[in-house]
């Protein structure tokens, strides 16, 4: 299958060529076609599947055929972190390509002015994520009165980070006949009454559910002592084949240590976690994809957004409590058909976690019996 097969129309065609994709991924496959005929779509998929270019390309198209009545919002797209909302809006300069449509990005935690400044020329597409929005929506800079589209990207992560207040305030102000895309990693209870209230007759896609995702990434297990991890760590590294990887930690805290630990052996690393401002946490992704560090080391849900093509190695220098987790961090190698690399690093006390997830991905991670901290 090919994007021209998509009906995707010319602009967008040159874009994705230019940016080097010769066929769609499954989610943009089963969803593109059902969105150009204006379905509202429920979509299952996890970053790294694709899902992005799923949703943006048929609402450039669907907006590029419409007339622009008036100044209003034609679309709105709300993303739990800023992190997500700006690879989206990267996402939109590229697809976009020489369509005379634009976009701005809303986000917290930074200076409103210039985010006021940008309203004021008349985007057609805002990203945001909820707060940002609905604050500047309660000061009289947003009107989505003339909204044609609206897509909640990750849904689940926003309610788990508890912005479903915040998205009940805004969509109430939505006009009711709109189109409407959702995707979510889960399919929870609550994801789906939430769904429910916003979608009109959807169409259901889903792809590689997260137990599948496992199967293109090597995989392999080190049984370590806790106080022997950082030097393990350190052995690891010494094979200059991993050149840029992300490692893994439960705790912020953790994730200071790892990453002063390996500045102190001459290893360039950087910690980025919740505690760390949103400009520092950039700073520190930034120097990752720009190779400047060649590790980076992350917490969950720090790292949740976080899009670095060819990303080789990842290290889980502990067992994630919940199997799913282990999943989601291993997905961040081998992306889009590249396959990737995991070790992880695992004690006694957390063994446990680990036969969790040998069930989950029904399979037994390789043992690697032969390493100096054995
Ligand atoms: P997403 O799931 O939207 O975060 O996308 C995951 C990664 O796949 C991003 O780096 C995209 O640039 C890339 N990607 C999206 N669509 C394609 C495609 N059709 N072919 C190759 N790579 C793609």
């Amino acid at each position: 299958m090919s994007f021209k097969q998509l009906n995707l129309i010319e602009p967008l065609l040159k874009a994705l060529e230019i940016k080097g994709y010769d066929q769609p991924t499954p989610i943009q496959e089963q969803s593109i076609p059902h969105i150009l005929q204006g379905r509202d779509i429920f979509g299952c998929a996890q970053t790294g599947t694709g899902k992005t270019a799923a949703f943006v390309l048929p609402m450039l198209q669907l907006l590029t055929a419409k007339a622009k009545q008036g100044n209003g919002v034609r679309a709105l797209i709300l993303a739990p972190t800023r992190e997500l909302a700006l690879q989206i809006s990267d996402s939109i300069t590229t697809y976009r390509g020489q369509l005379p449509i634009k976009h701005t990005l809303l986000f917290g935690g930074v200076s409103q002015r210039p985010q006021v400044a940008s309203l004021q020329r008349h985007p057609d597409i805002i990203v945001a994520t909820p707060g940002r929005l609905l604050d500047l929506m309660e000061q009289g800079y947003v009107s989505l009165k003339h909204l044609d589209f609206l897509v909640l990207d990750e849904a689940d992560r926003m309610l788990d980070m508890g912005f479903i207040r915040d998205i009940r305030k805004i969509i109430a102000v939505l006009p009711a006949k709109r189109h409407t895309l959702f995707f979510s990693a889960t399919a929870a209870p609550e994801i789906m009454k939430l769904a429910n209230q916003l979608l009109n007759n959807p169409i259901h896609v889903s792809v590689s559910p997260v137990s599948s995702t496992a199967e293109a990434v090597k995989q392999a297990v080190y049984y370590v002592k806790k106080e022997d991890k950082r030097l393990l760590l350190k052995h690891v590294l010494t094979d200059k084949t991993i050149e840029h990887v992300l490692v893994f930690t439960r705790t912020k805290r953790g994730a200071d240590r790892v990453a002063k630990d390996l500045n102190a052996l001459g290893i360039r690393a950087e910690a980025i976690h919740g505690n760390k401002s949103q400009n520092a946490r950039e700073k520190a992704l930034q120097n990752f994809k720009q190779r400047r560090i060649r590790v980076l080391v992350a917490t969950d849900i720090a790292s949740r957004g976080i899009d670095v093509q060819q990303l080789s190695h990842v290290i889980n220098y502990e067992i994630p409590e919940q199997a799913e987790t282990y999943v989601h961090r291993i997905g961040r190698t081998g992306r889009a058909g590249n396959s990737g690399i995991a070790l992880s690093f695992c004690t006694n006390e957390e063994r446990p976690y680990m036969r969790d997830i040998n069930k989950l991905i029904k399979k037994q991670v390789e043992v690697v019996a032969a390493h100096p901290f054995s």
